[in-house]
């Protein structure tokens, strides 16, 4: 094909799996990135004590090392890159932004000090560098986590484990030395349906059950399964409904351990307010029974019956949400762009040409990494299609070296994958030197500084 110059706004799963569509496709590919660092989610959001999944980046530094391929890390769009320059430069461009948002209970007293979105806990944790000088209250005795999804797991497992634990992992050094003093015994996992309906998977919720000084506490009433979806399970249709009921059902039939720390599940309940007068002090909570809703989902329902636990600080973890970009229709409700089948479209449902989206941003916060494969195919593919048909920018410009040189008139820093892949080494170097799979930069200067350094150092072969 004639040269036919993308551009992708994100460098998460989803950007990676859109951009090695297209360089398949003999497009080039010329990726922008908010961070220096790339990666999105499987930097900042996968969990450090998950090494295993963060190594699907080498499958992204095989897609980067195409020489079709470019990376413009620590470029903001709407500031360094403008949704009007786009047409000049490419011939579409792609959104893969994710969600950079999270969701509130909307519930009194959720502004109070020590209530916090479990995505800035996950971000402090992960060294993200917009969330390094964040504080939480590790000097309480006990947190309550709301929701029931993977994030939920995420946040307990790493308020939970040991600093030994924890030092084998990649967390934020100041993450490990303010965990390495929280004084937290108990954590509440407070799921507002039953464990038939929780949003985690199975591999998940045994691992709660694995760590070295917590133990997980489920009641017999709290591990209760409702009549209907007890017949599902009897089907054997869900594979992942009976794998969740089966681990909570043998956390209620164990004895407990004696570990010093305790994760306790507690099912069917809301959170009502959060009580306190200059920070959390408690939350009181509505004990639920669930209904069958018009579409014959179970939804909660209030029996009015409240309670009291005792909790210092409070983690929402239900749900991330999308954020809008400058230029790029949004939809506030649902926190996406809209879309058809990754086409951007306009309020009137018209498709805009040349905008197209994928990953969170597209379909919402949902699935795991490999999820946003197909996703991104979808979107790469009906890109292809139309540019094809001539159904897409026509640029003046449409090379990145034209991209530089914008770039380079603004002033824009710009961080290349090379410049990357330095950073990456110093992480590894500095942390096996502390028998640690990486010691992260944590802050914007901090990486810029050390690519600097080494910009300067002599190449093998100069
Ligand atoms: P999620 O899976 O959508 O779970 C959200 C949870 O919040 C659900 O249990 C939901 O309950 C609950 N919830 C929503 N609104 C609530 C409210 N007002 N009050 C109380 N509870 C409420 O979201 P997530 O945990 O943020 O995860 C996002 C995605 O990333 C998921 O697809 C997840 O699997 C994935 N992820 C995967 C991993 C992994 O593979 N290890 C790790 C982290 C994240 P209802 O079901 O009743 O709505």
């Amino acid at each position: 094909m004639a040269e036919v110059h993308i551009a992708i706004i994100g460098a998460g799963p989803a950007a990676f799996y859109a951009a090695e569509y297209l360089l398949k496709s003999g497009a080039v590919v010329s990726m922008f990135e908010l961070l220096p660092t790339p990666y999105g989610l499987v930097r900042g959001g996968v969990a450090p004590d998950h090494q295993k999944i963060k190594s699907v980046t080498k499958v992204y530094d095989r897609i980067a090392a195409n020489p079709n391929f470019r990376y413009y890390g620590n470029v903001e769009f709407g500031r360094d890159l403008l949704h009007e320059d786009l047409p000049n430069y490419f011939h579409a461009v792609i959104y893969a932004t994710g969600a950079q948002s999270d969701r509130h209970m909307n519930i009194p007293g959720e502004d109070l000090p020590g209530s916090h979105a479990a995505t800035e806990f996950v971000a402090w944790y992960n060294g993200h560098p917009f969330y390094r000088d964040s504080k939480f209250d590790l000097s309480v005795k006990a947190a309550a986590v709301i929701g029931n999804g993977n994030v939920a797991m995420d946040v307990a497992r790493i308020l939970e484990r040991t600093p030994e634990e924890l030092a084998a992992t990649d967390i934020a050094d100041y993450a490990l030395e303010a965990l390495s003093h929280s004084q937290i015994e108990t954590v509440y996992i407070l799921g507002r349906r039953g464990p038939a309906q929780a949003a985690y998977t199975t591999p998940e919720i045994k691992e709660l059950g694995e760590l070295a000084a917590a133990e997980v506490i489920v009641s017999p009433q709290d591990a209760e399964i409702d009549p209907l979806s007890a017949e599902l399970i009897q089907s054997g249709a869900d594979r992942t409904m009976i794998g969740n009921v089966e681990a909570i059902r043998r956390y209620a039939a164990h004895e407990p351990e004696g570990k010093p720390r305790k994760i306790v599940m507690r099912f069917l309940v809301s959170p009502l307010r959060l009580i306190g007068t200059d920070h959390v002090e408690g939350i009181e909570i509505v004990k639920n029974r669930l209904v069958a809703s018009d579409d014959g989902s179970l939804r909660p329902k209030s029996t009015g019956e409240t309670e009291i636990l005792p909790v210092g600080l409070v983690f929402r973890s239900i749900g991330y949400k999308g954020t809008g970009l400058p230029g790029v229709p949004f939809n506030e409700r649902d926190g996406v762009i809209p879309n058809a089948a990754g086409r951007v479209v306009a309020q009137d449902l018209q498709i805009i040409t040349g905008e197209y989206v994928t990953g969170w941003i597209k379909r919402g916060p949902s699935g795991i990494i490999g999820t946003n494969k197909p996703d991104s195919v979808e979107t790469a593919t009906n890109l292809l299609k139309d540019v094809n048909a001539g159904r897409s920018w026509h640029p003046a410009n449409p090379h990145p070296e034209a991209v530089e040189a914008l770039l380079e008139t603004r002033a824009v820093d710009y961080v290349t994958y090379a410049d990357w892949r330095a950073l990456d080494a110093d992480e590894v170097a500095r942390g096996k030197a502390l028998g640690r799979p990486r010691l992260k930069f944590t802050s914007i200067e901090e990486m810029l500084a050390a690519i600097r350094e080494r910009r300067q150092q002599p190449t093998a072969g100069d």
